[in-house]
């Protein structure tokens, strides 16, 4: 089945039967250790997670596959198919960052992955941990969990550079057919949004909302401007609410039948036009819950939202369908620090926390937090956090160490 790696001997599959994940106690899960400084994060957060699943009985098999640098250097190619086949067979994968070249070379192996293995809603949640600095003066109300649309919009990747024969194509195409007037050195890109990828990311972002005791799901667009696109995933959104009955209310509903307060067991789904909601994530940060996404706007609004709280080092991320997952930081491969043990591991720790969320070890998952914001609080920082707080200053490994006997604390 695999080229050139194999699977561990010990440990088990996790499965999906019957719409629901198999997580046996010692799953067998693959990693990607990645570029640049995958090399100092993801060591830290294998030592985290290994001591966050014993301390729940549990004991993670890891299997390691390649991606980036190492994967060309050992199959000649930047994202070998051994890489998407165990992903695919085991489900559930941790990765650390991969380089992806600018304006040239090859095309994202971040976007590949999500779109060859279809994992379709990128989640990101976004919270304050006690200690870390943040330019607001109340980070605590930061508690969101943004759900961003990982396969359309303009980051589908149908684009064709100026003077290219398919963009010549269109441009004429266009005038003729339609009597539109494009400019011929035009770069031209097409922003796909469809029904059926617009109900499922609204759907799972729903589903996540009732299942986590969350309050509000707002549709964050731009449907004012690009009507059949942004509007339409407005539109589509509204549509998927129903299918969940009473369950889901509207804003009018909200004020009319409940006074503003929203009932236990239900969550508000409302819209938000996504200029205004990065001023309002600033002015009126505690309103906002989960909000869901077209791609470009979940990108931007991702980012933002990670600075309100303590910036990239820290900002968990992953990359999930019904039945597949994986877990990975927001941050790049820095490649300047590769190899430093010099930043900070949280962002690849917290990203195996939403893993163990996943497979449904919450108990683990808050224990990883907490140990995570002990060790701020303890002031046993990276440079990036010293910086601003001073403190102890420490390594990558250093760091996760930290973790680890907080961890065995608590
Ligand atoms: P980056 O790698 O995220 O680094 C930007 C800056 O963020 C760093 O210089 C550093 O700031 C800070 N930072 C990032 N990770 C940190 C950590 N763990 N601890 C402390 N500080 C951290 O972004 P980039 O330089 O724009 O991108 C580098 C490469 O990564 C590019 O090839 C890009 O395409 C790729 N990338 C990959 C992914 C992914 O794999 N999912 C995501 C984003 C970017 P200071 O120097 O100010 O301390």
């Amino acid at each position: 089945m695999f080229e050139k790696i194999k699977p561990p001997e010990e440990g088990e599959k996790i499965r999906y039967e019957d719409g629901k994940l198999i997580v046996p106690d010692n799953p067998i899960i693959p990693y990607i250790e990645g570029d640049g400084i995958g090399v100092d994060v993801v060591p830290a957060a294998l030592m985290v997670l290994d001591a966050a699943a014993e301390k729940i009985g549990k004991e993670i098999v890891w299997f390691e596959i390649y991606a980036g640098e190492k994967a060309y250097k050992l199959y000649g190619e930047y994202l070998p198919k051994d890489t998407l086949n165990a992903i695919r067979e085991f489900r559930v994968a941790l990765k650390g960052p991969l380089t992806t070249p600018v304006g040239g070379g090859y095309r994202s192996l971040n976007v590949t992955i999500r779109q060859v293995l279809d994992l379709y809603a990128c989640v990101r949640p976004v919270y304050y941990l006690k200690g870390v600095p943040s330019p607001l003066k109340n980070p605590e109300k930061v508690n969101l969990v943004i759900f961003r649309e990982t396969t359309e919009d303009v980051y589908a990747g149908i684009e064709w550079p100026r003077g290219s024969k398919e963009a010549l194509k269109i441009i004429e195409f266009l005038r003729k057919e339609f009597g539109i007037e494009v400019r011929e050195d035009s770069g031209i890109g097409l922003k796909p949004i469809s029904e059926f990828a617009t109900k499922r990311i609204v759907r799972l972002a729903i589903r996540y909302a009732l299942e986590n005791e969350r309050r509000v799901v707002t549709l964050m667009h731009k449907g004012n401007i690009m009507k059949y696109t942004e509007g339409a995933f407005r539109e589509w959104g509204y549509e998927v609410a129903k299918e969940f009955g009473d369950k889901v209310i509207t804003e009018e509903e909200l004020w009319e039948k409940y006074d503003g307060e929203v009932p236990y067991g239900k969550v508000v789904i409302n819209d938000r036009i996504a200029d205004n909601m990065f001023q309002q994530l600033l002015t009126r940060t505690d309103e906002y819950d989960v909000i869901v996404t077209p791609n470009l706007n979940g990108d931007y609004i991702s980012d933002m939202a990670a600075g309100l709280v303590g910036g990239l080092g820290i900002a968990p991320g992953s990359n999930i369908r019904e039945d597949m997952g994986v877990f990975e930081p927001v941050h790049g491969s820095a490649p300047k620090y590769a190899g430093q043990n010099k930043v900070n591991p949280t962002a690849e720790i917290l990203s195996g926390a939403l893993m163990f969320e996943f497979l449904g070890w919450k108990e683990g998952a808050e224990m990883i937090k907490k140990a995570v914001e002990m060790t701020i609080q303890q002031k046993i920082v990276t440079y990036d956090l010293h910086r601003h707080i001073g403190g102890t200053l420490v390594g990558t490994r250093e760091f996760a160490q930290a973790v680890v006997e907080n961890l065995q604390s608590l």
